[in-house]
């Protein structure tokens, strides 16, 4: 179905034509790949354990090792002086298998966690899919979150197991170990035989350990990964993925990612946000093709260098990314042949229409907006190879996805009537993004808290805290955020986190933190503060709050911007109200102010 433009977007529609395509796409036809899926047709092409159950460690590396696939190319790691090495499907079977024979050894039982805080190096690679192995379960942390957000997440996850370097673990758990009582084992990746109080040399305990002989004979249902997200208030929360997730993994891998047994394949994100796990690990290798991995951070041209040195075929990266290259202009890419690239994806953040188009000019191709998050484990809502693209628009749900817009209060709750939740059915209004739970990937549970799962699924609907609306043709648009939380350059950033931080500074009596427009970053994360009394404001304790919060939480998630205020708009009951701060901020109407503090 090809209908016209929506009026919604002065962006013409991108018609696409199958006989210029190098190979020919997954899906072809949307209603028919839509009427023809199931969710048990899809675990078909998988491979289950011999006895039974589920694993994504053998989906994902040991089945292709037991093949025609052994000796070829699963990860090629892009090192800083542009040189590679690779792992194959073989090497990496073996390597997990050590690494799961190392936790045996260890004495780490099935489900307990193992963490990692690494760069993207093999070594991380290998610890999660050897974790899956033995049955335990991996939560990857971003290298660059400061000792903060690390202690949080490892004692709310109860790690019993961290993998990190020596730097890393000087820096960010050396200073808080004594906090973390469960944390058992810490494995150093680059020990090089030189002892670190309180960690283990992970390559001696490699070395000499047996190999694993197997795999951990986990069911469907078990717990696999543990990613952390964030919410608007509160502690941030782990989604709880099981394996069973590893064939939506693989049913989005072919029609969102349109991948071919030859690909090079590349995902930027880090596998300390789930789009590095799920689409960085797994669904490359669960298809047998090859993932590339830069070690290093972006850079325009080095970028470049790596699509056209690497002849990589489909690229998955983010908005902040593109705008980055965009701003370096299409002159940059036309120094490079990317005529290897097929097809460009991109998820995270609101992805600019402009910026669609320009990978036409730029790329050779237009680049194809997808949404989901950290609960919904996979790809959600895609736009396809073969599909139009409308620029702006998120495109339309994954076949085996049931997505809809739900009808919103004045106070944000969705409507409801005898337990049914209202669906707008208007094309084009507002509402509350939901997806009907039951596909693979969806989280089983956010770790320890109960109550806060529960209240995301509503008359038989998940609410995804996103607002959108679907144009008369099925096509979902972004329309923003329901809640508080950040994003900055596709890192989800919860305001209460940043608040409590900033509140532990001396001088700082309240604290208000909203994200602020970005032309690169989406958006930056900017603080109100007010000072305790008697405290003078000044450029150089503004400075110093700043640098104090960077060192506890990390550069990614600390503040850029800082402004001291005398009257944080504030609840009767005394919660700060961010969406008053900010309305206030970019000059935006107040909407209702009825529940505000007197004098605010
Ligand atoms: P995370 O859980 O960190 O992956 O963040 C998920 C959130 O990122 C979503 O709930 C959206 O708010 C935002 N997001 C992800 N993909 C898109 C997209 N394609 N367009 C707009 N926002 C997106």
């Amino acid at each position: 179905m090809e209908a016209s433009t929506p009026s919604s977007t002065r962006w013409p529609a991108i018609a696409k034509d199958l006989a210029s395509f190098p190979v020919r796409p997954n899906l072809t036809d949307y209603d028919e790949a839509v009427a023809a899926f199931s969710w048990d047709d899809a675990r078909g092409a998988l491979d289950g354990l011999p006895g039974g159950g589920v694993n994504i460690a053998h989906e994902a590396v040991d089945r292709h090792a037991a093949s025609a696939l052994a000796g070829h190319e699963a990860l090629r790691f892009v090192r800083a002086d542009g040189s590679t090495s690779s792992l194959t499907y073989a090497d990496l079977s073996e390597r997990t298998g050590r690494f799961a024979s190392v936790l045996r050894g260890l004495g780490v039982q099935r489900g307990e966690r193992v963490f990692s805080l690494l760069g993207r190096m093999p070594a991380l690679y290998v610890a999660v899919l050897g974790t899956l192995k033995h049955g335990a379960v991996f939560c990857p942390l971003f290298s660059a979150f400061g000792p903060e957000p690390v202690r949080q997440r490892l004692q709310l996850g109860s790690g019993r197991v961290l993998v990190t370097t020596r730097a890393l673990y000087r820096r960010k758990v050396a200073p808080i170990r004594d906090d973390l009582p469960e944390l058992r084992q810490v494995l150093l990746v680059d020990a090089d035989g030189e002892p670190e109080p309180g960690t283990l040399d992970l390559a001696a305990l490699l070395a000499e350990s047996p190999p694993y002989g197997g795999i951990a004979a986990t069911g469907p249902e078990d717990m696999a990964l543990l990613h952390f997200t964030s919410g608007t208030t509160g502690r941030p929360k782990g989604a709880i993925h099981v394996h069973d997730a590893v064939t939506a993994h693989y049913a989005t891998g072919r029609f969102a990612l349109d991948l071919h047994p030859d690909d090079v394949y590349w995902c930027t994100a880090d596998p300390g946000w789930v789009t590095g796990t799920s689409y960085g690990i797994i669904a490359p290798l669960v298809h047998g093709v090859t993932a590339v991995v830069d070690e290093e951070e972006m850079d325009a041209d080095r970028w470049y260098r790596i699509l056209a040195e690497q002849r990589v075929t489909v690229w998955y990266t983010a908005p902040t990314a593109l705008r980055m290259l965009m701003k370096a202009g299409a002159e940059r890419a036309a120094a490079h042949d990317l005529s290897a690239l097929r097809f460009v994806a991109s998820v995270g953040e609101p992805l600019n229409p402009e910026v669609v188009v320009w990978g036409e000019e730029a790329f050779g191709h237009p680049v194809h907006d997808n949404w989901w998050q950290t609960e919904t484990g996979g790809i959600m809502i895609s736009n396809y190879p073969a599909m139009q693209i409308r620029p702006g628009s998120m495109g339309r749900p994954l076949p085996g996805i049931v997505a809809a817009i739900v009808a919103r209060d004045t106070v944000g709750a969705p409507v409801q009537h005898d337990g049914e939740v209202e669906l707008v059915s208007d094309p084009d209004a507002t509402g509350e993004l939901a997806l009907r739970p039951g596909w693979p990937s969806m989280f089983r549970g956010y770790l320890n808290e109960e109550e806060r799962y529960r209240t995301c699924f509503v008359g038989g609907w998940y609410l995804t805290g996103d607002l959108a609306r679907r144009d008369a043709d099925g096509y979902f648009w972004f329309v923003g955020r329901g809640d508080d939380v950040i994003k900055s350059s596709g890192h989800l950033i919860g305001p209460f986190e940043v608040e409590s931080c900033l509140l532990e500074h001396e001088a700082v009596a309240e604290a208000g933190v909203i994200g602020v427009p970005d032309p690169v970053a989406g958006e930056v994360v900017k603080a109100f503060v007010e000072l305790k009394p008697g405290v003078e404001a000044s450029d150089a304790l503004r400075l110093e709050i700043i640098g104090f919060a960077r060192k506890r939480l990390g550069a990614a998630v600390a503040p850029r911007l800082l402004d001291f205020t005398t009257a944080l708009p504030k609840t009767r009951s005394g919660k700060i109200l961010r969406r008053l701060l900010k309305a206030r901020e970019l000059g935006l109407p107040e909407g209702d102010t009825s529940t505000l503090e007197a004098g605010r």
